[in-house]
């Protein structure tokens, strides 16, 4: 046996359990070892029953005990209306007596003994009618231990699970440390071994924590030290060593429409300097929406191009890049520089200007058409990527091939506001610049929770902004129903684009324009209902979160978020970000059927906080990052034990990939974890 062995070779497993246990995921022990208890019952911390029942005034409904006590009676009791087994004991230990019930467990009558001692964990409850507190369905333990529990599927228990482990034990032990002797000892990290096989059988809580520990540890330590890897590997690589030529720089700012914010001239200069050098830029831009990126790039695309380098810009989507593409030309070529774009279709370079016909257009923008083009782009010295995050790491590393000795400088893009911690991990190989501040014309998106009272009002407001020509969106969670599962028999009923859709087109607005988008639609039916609805095609937009975050409407003046308690507060920032961008005041009006107190809470922060960033940081610690983004981005911070809040473990767990990257040869075996780490990261 050996960790490749298929589990259906263990004793306990047959054919038909091998398939239960394959929809788990779990084929061979390595995957049943590193299968790991989804949460734990902690049956240590036994409480005396005195203690228990003298706090009879105590809120106690939500209070789960353990205790260890002698069974001293039992018996089944039939309920007379319903047909309900109810099995009631009695049990003490030296300080007093309890009553336990179970429900519907008549078996338990014969399998409890007078006698026999029994460890319980159950929620702590006041019985009306004997006017006493009891002991509610608790779960049972043969002695006070950490129990596991695991993702269960039909016909696999917890319990089965756990029982395999213990045949597996002897080889967790033939798992090989991976994480060099210096780094264990500087962090005082649990070994590798004793790690998992306390995951599956935690010795006591404080040995499970710091196996959890080592856990969280590793995800980032190797996430962070594959990125330190790749940023080494850029700086093998030269590139071109741009001429900074100050004053036209300075030219060029002034022959901006408006003025440029502190940020964005900070940023700039990030970039400039970078380019100056023949280290190849690896650099990440993060701004909000509308902060103002693309002026910013190009400036670094000025750069280049009087160096008599050539720029490729890529963009997720036609509208976007078209964007680009209208922007750029605008600032750029009254310097005399040319603009292309790159259209899918015919996979032709389109020049901007027909008339003075460019056959080689120093700027090219594009989607992923770019990467499909015929001949290669001649004398490439910089790549600029927005929304990097939709393109695969293989489609940047084709754009930025080394040719001629020399590796093009790269430019990153992102408009999703990510914490300064955050980016520690997740951009570990960049270098960051932020645009943290808006331009000061912007007027503020004017936010508010709306009752449901209210809602008829909403609407009417939207159909006066839609009178002077104004768009709105209205965001919902879900597509159709059929996604929906209920939660419980009490649950609201969950806003679906196909039933607002039908609901606003057919009663409340038949007289305006709806169209919708979503998920489902083909990419070129989407591209095409946008460029309709920012054309003003259309009155109303309903959609799911699929609705591009760059895209600039400037007449679009209102943002409806149905459900919004369902979305991370960047995410809704961001919903927020596509209205509000030109002189018009602009609105975002959030709907929610959630009576949660903390929900609303949190919307609240969504009318006092207009920073991205800041909603990001609120979010991330109220939260945590899995919920931040919504589905689309979630990819980059799929940690099992990690808590990507926990600056302290970031900077440990950081500081210690910086320290071994430069030498990384000298351990094989963490080489090659780095590598399996990396496969699912692409
Ligand atoms: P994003 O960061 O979302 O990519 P853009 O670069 O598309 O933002 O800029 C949004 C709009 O703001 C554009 O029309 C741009 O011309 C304008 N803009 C950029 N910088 C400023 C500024 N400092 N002051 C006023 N308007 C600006
Ligand atoms: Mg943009």
């Amino acid at each position: 046996m050996n960790l490749e062995t298929k589990v259906q070779f263990l004793h306990g497993v047959g054919p038909k359990m091998a398939e239960r246990l394959e929809k788990l995921g779990v084929e061979t022990l390595t995957d049943l070892i590193y299968d790991f208890p989804r949460t734990y019952l902690d049956y240590t911390k036994i409480s005396k029953i005195a203690e228990i029942t003298s706090n009879k005034t105590q809120e106690t409904n939500s209070n789960n005990q353990t205790i260890k006590a002698k069974v001293i009676n039992i018996t089944n009791r039939r309920t007379s209306r319903r047909r309900f087994t109810v099995t009631e004991a009695v049990v003490a230990d030296a300080t007093g007596s309890l009553k336990v019930v179970w429900f519907n467990q008549p078996y338990l009558e014969k399998m409890l003994k007078a006698g026999q001692e029994i460890v319980l964990n159950g929620k702590i409850s006041f019985d009306p009618f004997s006017h006493q507190l009891q002991m509610e369905s608790p779960n049972r333990a043969n002695g006070p231990k950490i129990v596991p529990i695991y993702s269960e599927t039909v016909g696999i228990s917890s319990y089965y699970i756990a029982k395999l482990l213990v045949n597996v034990e002897a080889q967790i032990a033939n798992i090989k440390e991976y994480i060099p002797e210096i780094i264990i000892e500087k962090y005082n990290l649990i070994g590798i071994k004793d790690a998992i096989l306390n995951l599956h059988q935690p010795a006591d809580a404080e040995t499970l924590e710091r196996a959890q520990q080592r856990m969280a540890f590793d995800e980032l330590f190797l996430f962070s030290l594959q990125k330190q890897l790749s940023k080494r590997d850029i700086l093998v690589h030269r590139a071109a060593e741009m001429i900074i030529d100050e004053t036209f720089l300075r030219n060029f700012a002034e022959s901006l429409p408006f003025k440029l914010t502190v940020a964005q001239k900070k940023s700039a200069w990030q970039i400039i300097k970078d380019l100056a050098s023949d280290k190849p830029m690896n650099r990440l831009l993060n701004g909000d929406v509308g902060s103002g990126k693309t002026v910013v790039a190009a400036f670094a695309a000025a750069v280049v191009i009087k160096n008599g380098y050539r720029v490729a810009l890529m963009a997720p989507t036609e509208i976007l890049a078209n964007q680009h593409y209208q922007t750029l030309s605008d600032v750029l070529r009254p310097h005399g520089i040319s603009v292309g774009l790159v259209t899918a279709a015919e996979n032709k370079i389109k020049i901007e200007n027909k008339k003075s016909k460019v056959e080689n257009p120093e700027i090219l923008v594009g989607t992923h058409a770019l990467l499909h083009l015929k001949d290669p782009i001649e004398n490439l010295g910089m790549v600029i990527i927005d929304e990097q995050h939709r393109f695969g790491v293989n489609q940047r590393n084709k754009l930025l091939q080394v040719k001629n000795g020399l590796r093009p400088h790269f430019l990153s893009m992102t408009a999703t506001p990510i914490p300064r911690t955050m980016s520690l991990v997740v951009f570990a190989d960049l270098d960051v610049s932020v645009i943290d501040e808006m331009p000061a014309d912007r007027k503020k998106v004017q936010t508010e929770i709306i009752e449901p009272a209210d809602r008829a009002k909403s609407y009417e407001f939207i159909r006066r902004e839609a009178k002077k020509g104004h768009l709105a969106f209205v965001i919902c969670p879900l597509i159709e129903e059929k996604e929906i599962v209920k939660e419980n028999l009490f649950e609201q009923e969950r806003k679906t684009v196909t039933k607002e859709y039908e609901k606003l087109s057919k009663e409340i607005f038949p007289d305006l324009k709806i169209a919708m988008l979503h998920g489902k639609m083909k990419s070129k039916e989407k591209e095409l209902i946008m460029t309709d609805f920012k054309a003003g095609n259309y009155d109303i937009l309903v959609a799911t979160s699929v609705v591009e975050v760059g895209i600039d409407i400037p007449n679009a003046t209102v943002m409806l978020i149905e459900d919004a308690e369902r979305f991370g507060l960047a995410q809704l920032h961001q919903f927020r970000g596509r209205v509000g961008r030109g002189d018009k005041q602009s609105y975002c009006l959030l709907f929610s059927s959630s009576n949660s107190e903390i929900a609303h809470q949190r919307l609240a922060f969504m009318e006092t906080i207009s920073s991205g960033f800041e909603l990001a940081e609120k979010d991330l610690t109220l939260r945590g990052p899995g919920q931040m983004y919504g589905n689309e981005q979630s990819g980059f911070w799929d940690f099992r034990f990690a808590d990507i809040s926990d600056k302290m473990m970031i900077e440990r767990a950081t500081e210690a990939a910086k320290d071994v990257a430069s030498g990384i040869e000298k351990y094989p075996r963490l080489l090659e974890k780095v590598g399996e780490a990396g496969k699912h990261l692409e």
